[in-house]
């Protein structure tokens, strides 16, 4: 009984923490032929998306315990193809958002909407398929750089492999390695910097190529150099996709259609980066204050 309860644990808490990252998890069910907590409805439909679609969250509640509301009557709207930036002091509920639209959890109560059609009547597979995913830490296979790189595209020829490489700017430090692409990553492998892992989900998501996204930042502060590399690349991916940035630091938002301050579940302000420092609000505070930290935010 022992025996069999351990590794069943174990396997609890690393479900539990890669559910944390919001990593793509179809693998891993299989591979532990584990019932998923969220199920498609009898009659799910796959998700219609002709392009990148407009994403709604319509008066969204949501607790992961009862007895603690996290998220409390949410409402805004990414235009298809735009970006909306989300900011709040940790806890604030910022990544949860990302989680509800990938549909690790589903809402109590509201709905949210692709194109209009609300997330717990399409296939999980669809809506999965659709979402390419940056998140704060990289969860990397214990395999080569090729297979974690591809992926999000197992088909994609090595060719493709290495036009996204390129493109997240890790081609070289990859071609540099002795087995090149076929240099083994992950736990029992070459270990990467936190920039490298996320320029490997960059790579990972070009290749995905998929209509929505979500980046997670980092909370981690890269050097600035490579930060600023980073978001170059990112808001390079980003374009015509209908995006949603976690940001922990204002820096990458300043170029957003919207940008929402989240406190305890709650939007407190929203707006454009120059409407909300014009406001002297809680953004123009927590921009002043970043200033003044000497993490020199992009203007
Ligand atoms: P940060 O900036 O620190 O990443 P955040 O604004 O992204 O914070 P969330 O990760 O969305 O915050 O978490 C919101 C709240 O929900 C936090 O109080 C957190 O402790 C709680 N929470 C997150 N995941 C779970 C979970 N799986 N079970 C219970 N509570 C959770």
């Amino acid at each position: 009984m022992i025996q069999i309860y351990i590794p069943l644990n174990f396997l609890g808490v690393v479900y539990r923490e890669i559910k944390q990252n919001l990593t793509d998890l179809d693998k891993m069910f299989t591979l532990m032929d584990r019932e998923q907590e969220i199920a498609d409805a009898p009659d799910a439909q796959p998700l219609e998306l002709p392009r990148a679609p407009t994403v709604r969250f319509e008066d969204v509640h949501f607790a992961y315990e009862p007895a603690r509301p996290i998220l409390q009557g949410l409402s805004f709207e990414i235009p298809a193809g735009r970006t909306v930036a989300v900011v709040g002091p940790s806890g604030a509920g910022k990544s949860t958002l990302g989680r509800l639209l990938f549909r690790f959890y589903d809402v109590q109560a509201g709905r949210i909407t692709v194109d209009g059609q609300d997330i717990r009547g399409v296939t999980q597979q669809s809506l999965r398929r659709a979402i390419g995913i940056v998140p704060q830490d990289t969860v990397l296979f214990n395999d080569t750089v090729a297979y974690n790189i591809a992926y999000g595209r197992p088909e994609a020829t090595q060719a493709e492999v290495e036009q996204a490489a390129r493109a997240a700017h890790i081609h070289d430090f990859i071609a540099a390695q002795p087995k090149g692409y076929e240099t083994m990553v992950g736990e029992r492998g070459l270990k990467l910097s936190g920039g490298e892992k996320q320029r490997v989900a960059i790579a990972r998501t070009l290749l995905k190529n998929p209509p929505i996204l979500i980046f997670d930042e980092a909370t981690s502060a890269l050097d600035s150099a490579n930060e600023r590399a980073i978001q170059a690349e990112l808001r390079a991916v980003a374009q015509g996709k209908t995006t949603l940035v976690i940001a922990h630091r204002l820096s990458t938002v300043v170029d957003a259609h919207e940008i929402l301050v989240m406190d305890a579940g709650r939007i407190v302000e929203r707006g454009t980066h120059a409407a909300l420092l014009a406001a002297g609000g809680r953004y123009a505070q927590m921009w002043a204050l970043q200033r003044h930290g000497g993490a020199q935010p992009a203007s």
